[in-house]
């Protein structure tokens, strides 16, 4: 299947969500916007939320990333049920548009992938849990060995099964989280010798590849071009999204990304080449008047400093919608109610959310409206810091509550 580039026109319907949404509920004639390819949760009148994925988007995504490290392979890491977009679909569309490896962190994870994407390699980051290794080949995955007592009970059952599905091997290069030591990975280079040595991947992974100038980029990646010359002619794989922006020192024989995928930007501080993949709006249950001096919500936390207009939401903590401001009654968030952005009020309730609307005109929004939490006018980077977050704690924190759908 071919993903259709997405055009202007489908840029202007996007935008106007909120419209084309409303239009659903029978009060206009206007376009609905791309037919869904998949949907799932609550139907829309039903629920508080509509999450909206947007596989075109996440597709494009891929081959940019891809034609960056051309030829270096690209992989994708889709733990997390994808970063929260829905693993099957995600990894199904990628599948389609030719991606052939992917990134789990768990067995459980890796069987779901498994059905959606029947002939892809799969790796399983966290490696085989003690007396696992035979639920690895029997799903046909492939861990990543990250310590000598992995990969002592994993050579065990190969030998006595003749499995010869592979597995990697995680060499720690200063990250101090996974792998094996620089010294392990030496010592094990010998079976190299041997055409049935069972590795088909060395990895390693970069503690600072979102700070370009950090010093342990550099030493990161001259202590992984030390461990490839011990493995020469196994592929080798170090960069994750930011890593692989960091140059062609880390791009190897395939790259690892996550989070540029979904749209979250990958170098920090420059503007984000990636395109956004989520959407998230949510449902105006009233519009209430709030005189002057009066509070709003939970521990009377927040003041009308003049006659306000407040348009209620139903997207709150419970729908894993920055918790952490909300606690913290931070920077004020935001929501984009008609095209524009207005500042969420007092705290976040479990299933509510307050936005005050003074500055827009008294029609709008009204009850049943949708107002944008995320999406292209306001994407998770931008989101993310008022909840005391980053992009990829937005992305997996996305509620379970909310209707889905997936778009192309
Ligand atoms: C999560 C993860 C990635 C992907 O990282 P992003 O920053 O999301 O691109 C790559 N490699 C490993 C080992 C990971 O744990």
């Amino acid at each position: 299947m071919t993903v259709p580039e997405r055009t202007r026109a489908d840029e202007i319907q996007a935008a106007a969500g909120a419209a084309a949404r409303a239009s659903a509920s029978g009060s206009s004639a206007e376009a609905p916007r791309s037919v869904p390819v998949a949907e799932a949760g609550p139907p829309v009148m039903e629920t508080g939320g509509v999450l909206t994925i947007d596989l075109a988007a996440l597709v494009a995504n891929w081959r940019d990333l891809a034609r960056r490290v051309t030829p270096a392979d690209c992989a994708a890491v889709v733990k997390a049920d994808a970063y929260g977009c829905g693993l099957a679909e995600v990894a199904g569309a990628l599948a389609r548009a030719g991606c052939k490896t992917f990134f789990v962190a768990h067995l459980a994870e890796a069987r779901t992938l498994r059905r959606a994407v029947p002939d892809a390699v799969i790796y399983v980051l966290n490696g085989i849990p003690p007396a696992g290794s035979a639920a690895f080949a029997d799903a046909r995955v492939r861990p990543v060995i990250g310590s000598m007592a992995e990969l002592v009970e994993w050579d065990a059952f190969c030998r006595v099964n003749a499995w010869t599905g592979g597995a990697a091997l995680h060499v720690d290069t200063g990250m101090n989280r996974l792998g094996l030591s620089l010294e392990d990975a030496a010592a094990l280079a010998p079976r190299l010798d041997s055409p049935d040595h069972g590795i088909a991947l060395i990895m390693s992974h970069l503690a600072c590849a979102d700070e370009p100038a950090h010093p342990l980029n550099e030493r990161q990646i001259q202590a992984f071009r030390e461990v490839r010359m011990l493995f020469r002619g196994v592929d080798a794989s170090l960069a994750n999204s930011s890593g692989l922006f960091l140059g062609p020192s880390t791009h190897c024989e395939v790259v690892r990304p996550g989070i540029a995928l979904y749209g979250g930007n990958p170098i920090p501080g420059s503007e984000n080449p990636m395109r956004p993949v989520v959407r998230l709006e949510a449902r105006v249950v009233q519009v209430r008047k709030v005189r002057r001096g009066e509070t709003v919500g939970y521990g009377a936390a927040w003041t009308a400093p003049r006659e306000s207009r407040i348009a209620i939401a139903a997207v709150g903590y419970g729908d894993g919608f920055l918790r952490a401001g909300a606690a913290l009654g931070q920077a004020q968030p935001v929501a984009v109610v008609v095209g524009k952005r207005c500042p969420i009020v007092g705290r976040i309730s479990m299933d509510l959310l307050a936005i005050d609307v003074t500055a827009l005109p008294e029609v709008s929004p009204r009850r049943g409206d949708w107002v944008t939490l995320l999406g292209e006018e306001f994407p998770v980077d931008a989101a993310a810091p008022f909840g005391g977050q980053i992009s990829y704690e937005v992305l997996t924190s996305l509620g379970r509550r909310y209707h889905r759908s997936w778009r192309s």
